[in-house]
């Protein structure tokens, strides 16, 4: 589904965005890693690694998404090492829970640099080869938390609530230039995220909850982040697919 095409994925040495590099890999692509680390947060190898052991091609560039200057050596250096920049995931995010009038102001604004301004700085380095090569997809990893509202988690819904829109918004500018952007809205997917911060009595009632009953698991979200990036999704544009086991219908 991605054969030829290279793809950037931002924090993608962990979780959703370690399954979403593997996954291209396997559809294909060239996959260049950009993480403040390189080793997985629950341990073990590499993405870059993995991937080049199991006979794909991929690399990794150290890069923090709060730091624009990282963030284009990232997208640049998948230009120069491999030709094009055809695809741009925005994945790299962090989870805060407290109740707002408690959430230190330097939180928030930390949150919100790598919620937000990481998916801005992501973006506009891709669209600058994107818009000079004719095309490209960008797929923002947003949440059902963009979408509704979540106890406890004031920071993280405001970002995601911002990166749902930035997804809409830049697909009506660069729709014209063959550009798509669209998101993924995955409900709770089994990461260090969920493992870290979430209580098991958060994790069961999710479960509960959740049609399906029972959380994602990041591979299910990666299928859907490489359908979107894929050319079989060529008319998909301005959508956050919304990938939660039916918890935001019920
Ligand atoms: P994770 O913590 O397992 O992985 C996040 C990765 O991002 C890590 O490798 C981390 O090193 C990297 N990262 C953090 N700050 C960074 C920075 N400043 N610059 C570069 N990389 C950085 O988390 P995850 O669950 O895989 O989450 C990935 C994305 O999916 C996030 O945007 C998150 O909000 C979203 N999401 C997760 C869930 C869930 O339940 N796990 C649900 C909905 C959306």
């Amino acid at each position: 589904m991605l054969d030829g095409k290279t793809a950037v994925v931002t924090g993608g040495a962990s979780g959703i965005g370690r399954a979403i590099a593997e996954n291209y890999a396997d559809h294909g692509a060239t996959v260049v890693i950009g993480d403040i680390r390189r080793d997985p947060r629950q341990g073990g190898v590499s993405t870059a690694d993995a991937i080049n052991d199991h006979g794909g091609e991929a690399m990794h560039v150290e890069a923090d998404v709060t730091k624009y200057d990282e963030i284009e050596n990232l997208v640049d250096t998948a230009a120069d090492e491999y030709g094009s920049v055809d695809v741009m995931v925005n994945n790299a995010g962090i989870l805060q829970q407290t109740l707002l009038h408690e959430t230190p102001v330097e939180d928030w604004e930390e949150l919100m640099r790598i919620n937000v301004d990481g998916v801005f700085y992501g973006t506009k380095a891709a669209l600058n080869h994107m818009t000079e090569q004719g095309g490209g997809s960008i797929v923002n990893i947003s949440s059902i938390s963009g979408k509704i509202g979540r106890a406890n988690a004031p920071a993280y819904c405001a970002s995601k609530g911002a990166v749902t829109m930035m997804t809409r918004q830049n697909a009506i500018d660069y729709g014209p230039k063959g550009i798509r952007v669209n998101a993924v809205g995955p409900g709770g997917t089994l990461t260090a995220m969920v493992h870290e911060i979430m209580s098991e009595e958060r994790q069961s009632y999710l479960e509960d909850a959740t049609p399906l009953r029972r959380l994602a698991e990041p591979e299910e979200i990666a299928d859907v982040a490489t359908f979107l990036a894929s050319d079989m999704a060529s008319y998909v544009n301005g959508h956050v697919l919304i990938a939660d086991g039916g918890f935001s219908i019920v």
